[in-house]
C-alpha cells in the first residue's frame, strides 16, 4: 500500500489503484492476527472516503489540489504583486531566481529544485504554488 501511495503522490499513480488500495486493505484487515494490524490501513480507508477527490486529482490529471506533493507542484512569482525585493533570490538553494532590485524577479524552473524557502521569505504574498 505504501508503494501504491507513493506513486500516487510521484504524480505515477494508475487508473485502478483506488479499487487495489481499497482490496488490500479489506485483506490486511481480514487477515491480521492482531488488532495493530487489522487497524493498519485505517488512515488509507478513512482518506479515501474523505478525500477521494484528491486521489482522483493526483491520479488522473497528476495534480495536487493542496499543493504538498512535490513532484506535483510548481513555484513562479506573480510578477504583479513581486517589489524585487531580493528576499526570496537570497534563500534560493539552487540559485534558480533571477531578478535585480526593484523589479520582478522570476523563478527558473529547469533549477527549481521546489524546497519552498522563496515562498516562506516572501512578504508580499508574490510566489505562487500550486
Ligand atoms: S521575495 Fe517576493 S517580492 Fe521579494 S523579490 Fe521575491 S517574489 Fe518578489
Ligand atoms: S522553491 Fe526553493 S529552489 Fe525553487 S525557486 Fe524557491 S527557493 Fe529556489
Amino acid at each position: 500500500m505504501l508503494e501504491i501511495l507513493d506513486r500516487i503522490t510521484r504524480g505515477k499513480g494508475r487508473e485502478g489503484d483506488i479499487e487495489l488500495l481499497e482490496e488490500l486493505a479489506l485483506y490486511i484487515r481480514a487477515s491480521s492476527l492482531c488488532g495493530l494490524g487489522m487497524t493498519a490501513p485505517n488512515p488509507v480507508l478513512s482518506t479515501l472516503k474523505y478525500f477521494k477527490d484528491e486521489y482522483i486529482a493526483h491520479i488522473k490529471e497528476k495534480r495536487c489540489p493542496a499543493a504538498v506533493c512535490r513532484d506535483l507542484i510548481t513555484f513562479s512569482i506573480i510578477e504583479e504583486l513581486c517589489k524585487g525585493c531580493g528576499s526570496c533570490k537570497r534563500v534560493c538553494p539552487a540559485d534558480a531566481i533571477r531578478g535585480t532590485r526593484k523589479s520582478p524577479h522570476r523563478i527558473d524552473k529547469e533549477l527549481c529544485i521546489k524546497c519552498g524557502s522563496c515562498f516562506d521569505a516572501c512578504k508580499f504574498k508574490a510566489i505562487l504554488k500550486v
